[in-house]
């Protein structure tokens, strides 16, 4: 597969193996619906995640198609020891089970490598040494920068360490629009250059960034359909645009409403300690807590009891499509 990536970058050039891997993950995706829950081995889950898992679970099962499991295993210093047993666990405990073997992002660390190298070779990477420090001063008004300026852009490819350190890599993206298919909401679009910027895909301390490997594992693990938090839906033109370097049209997104408490606060900075296992050890027990997961997505009147097989067993496709596009989340 030689890809055309625009007037002037030359082809990306892939080992065959990889380019038989990825036409493997295309042909499944042809196939039927699979989706993927993808939580970070950070912490437990707490009742927000789990909504979102329970969601995919139960439009995999609607759509008769597989939902899969990957633990986003790559950033090192964040995961938690006993996290990724305790996530299986409670999707275990809840009666969601996926399909097929867990897919940890680990043990695709050469695939990533691989394309970097590949990327990197086309002249669609360079090397950015600007500092977090810079970065925050050049972004207007709160210090948080959303779209990278561009600094780097068109300095010298050195990307052996200087003064100690090692450059990330950046992108370097195209002008033009970023699209995908919405299924939670409007379809999404965003300006690669105004709206995305140059994203990292290697960070300064090597490690492969969410970017480039959740593109990489969308088009590896075949997913057609990918369900999570309407936090990500930010990042999904960044991923769009890795795909569409490695030639690849994206799956379709349904980004989720988050579960908001009563002061609208995000449930994972009340609930993170938490987790499930303190609701375990307060009493609750897998249909109190699917019932109260249906309930806060009105499928279910407040105090059902159920497990996520009756749930499922009464509900249709439109139903569950109905839920979420009343979610009035925020997006964009
Ligand atoms: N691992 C990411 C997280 O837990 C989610 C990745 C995704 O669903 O794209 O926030
Ligand atoms: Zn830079």
């Amino acid at each position: 597969m030689a890809v055309a990536a625009g007037p002037s970058s030359p082809p990306l050039r892939l080992p065959l193996h990889l380019q038989e891997r990825l036409a493997s993950g295309l042909e499944l995706r042809r196939r039927g619906y699979r989706s993927r829950f993808a939580p970070s081995p950070t912490g437990p889950l707490h009742r927000g995640n789990l909504r979102t898992a329970l969601i995919g679970w139960l439009e995999a099962r609607l759509r008769r198609g597989a939902w899969l499991l990957r633990i986003d295993d790559l950033d090192g210093p964040r995961n938690r020891p006993g996290a990724e047993v305790s996530i299986l666990e409670d999707l275990r405990w809840l009666g969601l089970h996926w399909d097929g073997p867990v897919v940890r992002q680990s043990a695709h660390r050469g695939v990533y490598a691989t394309v970097l190298s590949a990327l990197r070779q086309a002249g669609r990477l360079y090397p950015c040494r600007c500092s977090r420090r810079l970065l925050a001063d050049v972004s207007a008004p709160h210090g948080a920068l959303a779209v990278y300026p561009g600094h780097c852009r068109n300095g010298p490819p050195l990307w052996g360490p200087q003064t100690g350190r090692l450059p990330s890599w950046r992108l370097c993206l195209e002008p033009g629009v970023l699209g995908w298919q919405e299924r939670c909401g409007p379809d999404g679009h965003q300006d690669g250059h105004a709206e995305v910027g140059d994203v990292v895909l290697r960070r300064a301390d090597g490690v492969v960034a969410y970017h480039l490997a959740t593109a990489v594992d969308e088009l590896l693990m075949g997913i057609s359909e990918v369900v999570r938090g309407e936090d990500l839906w930010p990042s999904t033109g960044a991923q769009v645009a890795v795909m569409a370097a490695l030639g690849a049209d994206p799956p379709s997104y349904a980004h989720v409403p988050l579960w908001r408490d009563g002061q609208g606060e995000r449930l994972s900075k009340r609930e993170g300690a938490e987790g499930l296992a303190g609701l375990r050890r307060r009493g609750l027990d897998p249909p109190g807590v699917i019932g109260e997961l249906a309930a806060s997505l009105d499928l279910v009147p407040p105090g059902s009891r159920l497990s996520a097989q009756d749930l499922v067993e009464g509900l249709s496709l439109e139903g569950l499509q109905g839920c979420l596009s009343r979610g009035e989340g925020v997006k964009a």
